[in-house]
């Protein structure tokens, strides 16, 4: 089409055709000014609509498979639901394994540290099923691989010190610090996300716990930091061997701290 123009045009008027190309050679460069905001404005605009469109695509690939069992509830809401029970079983599993570990501590004010949190722990647990309540639903631990791995790790490091050492107390007090510091970043996000669905009652209840976890790791700290690491230092080599524990109440944390699901 248009070289068909161009071909026509130089056979007509030549004089005329200088004003005519330069406008033409203008309009063109008006045109593409114009355009150029445009083009940018259509590059962005796909964009834009894929960003929007992704979690659509996702929530119409998810929705065919949840739609049987669960109505109306968003993945964020899935997402926290799921982290609720992973972390009520974690819990629920705790208050088995904390009074083992105050059994293997050596120093009184980590053994008192342990049943103090063991009692907490059950309230922790009473303020998980409010939260499932307020959601509607049945309050119900899923087992958490992360708390299963941890405690796992904590039997190993009893199993590797000797009772009755500031140095079995190190290593209890490692160990719980990496469970409490487990515990504050799941409540820290459980929180945020309770408020960002504007659930504060929800956000209340997880962000006490979140402080009392964060108290415990700071009691656990101070505990280490005022004698415990000093003693233990102390001690030298005489509790390296440490499997004199291996055969009292201290062997299989983990199993025993296993809660039923559901
Ligand atoms: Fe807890
Ligand atoms: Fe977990
Ligand atoms: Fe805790």
């Amino acid at each position: 089409m248009a070289t068909n123009k161009k071909a026509a045009v130089p056979k007509k008027a030549a004089g005329k055709q200088a004003p005519q190309k330069v406008a033409a050679k203008q309009a063109p460069k008006k045109a593409a000014e114009k355009q150029a905001p445009q083009k940018v404005a259509a590059k962005q605009a796909p964009k834009k609509a894929a960003a929007k469109q992704a979690p659509q695509k996702i929530a119409a690939k998810q929705a065919p498979k949840k739609a049987a069992a669960v109505s109306n509830e968003s993945m964020l809401e899935k997402l926290f639901l799921d982290s609720l029970r992973d972390i009520y079983w974690a819990e629920k599993s705790l208050i088995k394994v904390l009074p083992r570990l105050s059994k293997a501590a050596t120093s009184p004010e980590l053994q008192q540290s342990f049943q103090e949190h063991a009692a907490q722990t059950e309230g922790q647990v009473t303020r998980l099923e409010q939260v499932f309540e307020m959601l509607g639903k049945k309050a119900q631990g899923v087992k958490c691989e992360a708390m299963v791995g941890l405690t796992k790790e904590a039997e190993s490091m009893i199993s590797e010190t000797k009772r009755g050492t500031e140095t079995r107390d190190v290593a209890l007090i490692m160990a719980a610090q990496k469970v409490e510091h487990y515990e504050i970043a799941t409540y820290g996000s459980l929180a945020t996300l309770a408020a960002q669905m504007g659930n504060s009652e929800a956000k209340n209840l997880l962000g006490q716990t979140l402080q009392e976890e964060k108290n415990t790791d700071m009691r656990l700290t101070q505990l280490a930091e005022s004698n415990i690491n000093q003693q233990a230092e102390q001690e030298g080599n005489e509790g390296e061997q440490g499997q004199e524990g291996s055969g009292d109440d201290e062997k299989n944390l983990s199993k025993e701290g296993e809660v039923e699901e559901g």
